[in-house]
């Protein structure tokens, strides 16, 4: 077996060819995994792990063409990725709707594969890395169902957030699900940053934990749902939509 070795590469200012598409078809050609992620002032910053060769190829020809700038190197640790992503793109949307019915309850969505992927949480989600929030995995919804807000039946649903979301983690997505852990930023109203779901058990009605991860967003001791009820598309709470 080969050795692996693991770099993390910084391209100050990148030449315009260095998009994060050609970063990831040079890796893809040779062969190494990890991330590319493209900064807002035009830096590219990379994570790449493979044989000691096609790093040093894949390093050699970014310097060549990284023709303004700079390259950077530091020597990292191997984290055992699977895949080469484009980090910082976002890959869909997610909605969080509050859902008075039989149960009070959030259901969580995220877009993966063309459906929303879905969890109902019963006591919604937390921005405090020390709390796991319980959540069971329902049937996947269609996209026609994440602008509705109003009336249910004897119940209602609010849209509490939603916006876009980026994938992560080390395994390509939606495998990462498959596999039982899934890591995520959100770019809600609300919801910000680094979030995981963790699947406790499969089965039927597969349970799941969905996890604050530790980054500048988190807070601790917070209690989002308690300090924010009200809708992001109306401003209405849903006890303000039943009483309407
Ligand atoms: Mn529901």
């Amino acid at each position: 077996m080969r050795e692996l070795t693991a770099r993390r590469v910084c391209l100050q200012s990148a030449a315009s060819d260095l998009s994060a598409d050609n970063v990831r078809a040079l890796a893809r050609r040779l062969g190494v995994l990890g991330w590319v992620h493209p900064e807002a002032d035009g830096t590219l910053r990379a994570h790449l792990e493979g044989a000691n060769d096609a790093i040093e190829e894949l390093t050699s020809l970014l310097r060549c063409a990284a023709v303004v700038g700079s390259v950077s190197l530091a020597v990292v640790g191997v984290e055992g990725h699977e895949q080469f992503a484009v980090r910082g793109v976002p890959a869909g949307v997610f909605v969080v709707q509050e859902h008075q019915a039989t149960a009070h309850h959030f259901d969580f969505r995220l877009e993966v594969a063309g459906v929303m992927r879905s969890w109902a949480v019963p006591k919604g989600p937390s921005m405090d890395p020390a709390v796991k929030r319980f959540a069971v995995q329902v049937e996947d919804h269609g996209f026609g169902h994440n602008d509705f807000e109003g009336r249910a039946g004897s119940g209602a649903v609010i849209i509490w957030d939603r916006g876009p979301y980026e994938q992560g983690g080390r395994v390509a997505w939606p495998e990462a699900l498959e596999r039982g852990h899934a890591v995520f930023v959100l770019h809600g109203h609300k919801l910000e940053g680094g979030f995981a779901l963790q699947r406790t058990r499969a089965g039927a009605k597969p349970q799941w934990l969905l996890i604050k991860r530790r980054d500048e967003w988190a807070r601790s001791a917070s209690d989002i749902v308690a300090e924010h009820p009200e809708s992001v598309h109306s401003g209405d709470t849903i006890s303000e939509l039943l009483d309407s």
